[in-house]
């Protein structure tokens, strides 16, 4: 049965790394998949994986692969694994078998030289060609069969055969990142809350330098130290500035996640608090700050605090993404804090998209992240956003612990886009989400103005009934709600599928209100809802159905 001796090994409530599929047998002539992962475990190696027969075949290399035709290179013979671990990277926790940082090296298909793979492991040599995107052309792998040799033993050597693929290039050092997210092993253990010392330890040096290095081309916030200058040719910074006037090439649309209905994990993706705040996209040119709602209304005067402390930071120009946010007494940000203006007001910021002359739009998340941590170093209201540790299930519960909304998912090699995108998935604690107002019903008891109200959401462009909310309402919050109310009275519904009763004031579907539940009811309504306040940076088009698009 399944790699028995795989599971042995592994405690998989512990571990993120896959449990592999019972009996998942791979039949056809189609090419076979194959990776190598680059493994800091207690020490760094790569394990060559070659899936036949339902499971990955694999050998540990302590030196890794050589393209070099006259070089031999140690493989260990190590535990089948299952085929879904050809995807994964990650971090595996230090108490469990080859606890480290795990990165998806390389990846592409191979093909054996005879077709009965398992016979030609057992006689001891396996002739192959890989197609991936470093490890090409022809190999061998042979068991030395050395020192009581036989089939027990567990010690290969994998050789490069001279062919067009054959060079002398040393590729564990020309080529340190992850084929799936372009990360280097400290970035992996850094997102996914792994140890990013000893990850870092395993990273070529040059290619550390080169990162620090990228990300510090044109950051006006480090000095160059002991009067070397780091100028790269061609990014030249502009250095007369001083007279004139920075400026940003470009007004933006944030980029949107898309709301999952469900928690999920995907090898190559990290996990950020969700804040119940305030979208803002943060403009610095010079001195000049400029906060922006996501509908492009100006809001620098209505947080004028962090706007006075993104000014100051060291960067000429600067555009930020954050939220800006108030929060409770157990540090969760809660929209009605900020709405009331209790408290603090700082901003949680997740994206860089301009630094000092340099559009970041097209780089990777890891990039963008590092840099926006660099951008914000001195600042007092500014915070980067909270990453959550862990694949996004053990993320998810973390959220659910600490009481925050939800979750925000993101691919971290996903560049910035403007618009709702499937790279940045929302996932939900909580449930409070956004429903267009439709009407109202008549007051009743000691309440003036109005009783609830009718709220929808869309789908297929037309707003469906999801219930009604009667709850939440203070007094005079009441009354000024039935102001805004009035101008939009019609004589309709909007509704698709208006509720028949008496005594409906019917509304245009304009204005947005924030509402918490508990859940969905079987028949589409929301359960025990409680008004929270009307959203005027939403629009009404924006409030769709769980897993509908608006
Ligand atoms: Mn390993």
């Amino acid at each position: 049965m399944f790699p028995t001796r795989y599971r042995q090994k592994r405690r998989f409530d512990t571990t993120s790394e896959p449990r592999g599929e019972d009996g998942a047998k791979r039949r056809g002539r189609r090419a076979a998949r194959f990776v190598v992962h680059k493994h800091r475990a207690s020490r760094l190696h790569y394990d060559l994986r070659l899936e036949a027969d339902g499971v990955l075949h694999s050998w540990a290399l302590p030196k890794g692969p050589s393209l070099d035709s006259s070089v031999k290179r140690l493989a260990m013979q190590v535990e089948d694994h299952p085929v879904d671990h050809a995807s994964f990277e990650g971090t595996i926790p230090q108490s469990e078998s080859g606890g480290g940082t795990m990165m998806l090296w390389d990846r592409g298909t191979w093909r054996p030289d005879e077709p009965d793979v398992a016979h030609a492991i057992e006689q001891g040599e396996l002739k192959f060609s890989l197609a991936g995107e470093k490890l090409r052309g022809s190999w061998v792998l042979v068991r030395t069969g050395g020192r009581g040799g036989g089939r027990d033993d567990r010690t290969w050597l994998l050789i490069k055969h001279r062919d067009e693929a054959a060079s002398e290039e040393d590729i564990g050092e020309t080529q340190p990142c992850s084929v799936a997210t372009c990360r280097l092993l400290a970035q992996i253990a850094h997102d996914e809350g792994g140890d990013v010392a000893h990850a870092a330890s395993a990273d070529p040096p040059a290619a550390v330098q080169r990162l620090i290095r990228a990300l510090r081309v044109g950051n006006g916030a480090t000095p160059p130290r002991s009067g070397i200058r780091e100028t790269p040719a061609g990014r030249r910074r502009p250095t007369k500035g001083a007279t004139r006037t920075a400026r940003i090439p470009f007004r933006g649309v944030p980029m949107l996640a898309t709301l999952s209905d469900r928690p999920f994990h995907r090898t190559g993706w990290v996990h950020e608090e969700k804040y119940d705040g305030y979208r803002i996209l943060a403009y610095k040119e010079g001195a000049h700050a400029t906060l922006l709602s996501r509908n492009a209304k100006d809001r620098t005067t209505s947080f004028a605090a962090i706007a006075a402390d993104f000014g100051r930071l060291s960067p000429r120009t600067l555009l930020l993404d954050g939220e800006a946010v108030a929060f409770d007494e157990h540090l969760v940000s809660r929209f009605q804090l900020l709405q009331k203006g209790h408290g603090p007001i700082v901003f949680a910021a997740f994206d860089c998209l301009y630094l000092d002359g340099h559009d970041l739009r097209g780089e990777p998340l890891g990039v963008r992240r590092a840099a926006l941590e660099r951008a914000i170093a001195g600042a007092e209201r500014i915070f980067p956003a909270r990453r959550l540790a862990g694949n996004g299930i053990a993320a998810l519960r973390i959220a659910k612990r600490r009481g925050f909304e939800g979750l925000v998912a993101k691919d971290a090699s996903a560049p910035y886009v403007s618009g709702r995108s499937r790279r940045w998935l929302r996932v939900k604690v909580t449930q409070a989400d956004e429903f267009v107002v439709v009407g109202y019903t008549r007051p009743t008891g000691a309440r003036s103005r109005f009783g609830a109200l009718l709220l929808g959401s869309f789908r297929d462009g037309a707003p469906l009934y999801v219930g009604k909310v009667g709850t939440g309402f203070s007094g005079e919050r009441l009354e000024s709600l039935w102001r805004r109310f009035r101008p939009l009275v019609r004589p309709s519904s909007a509704l698709a599928d208006p509720p028949r009763a008496s005594g409906l004031t019917w509304l245009e579907p304009q204005l947005v209100a924030q509402v918490g539940y508990t859940e969905w009811t079987a028949d589409r309504k929301l359960r025990q809802p409680v008004f929270l306040g009307l959203r005027d940076d939403k629009s009404p088009a924006e409030c769709a159905l769980p897993g509908t698009a608006p």
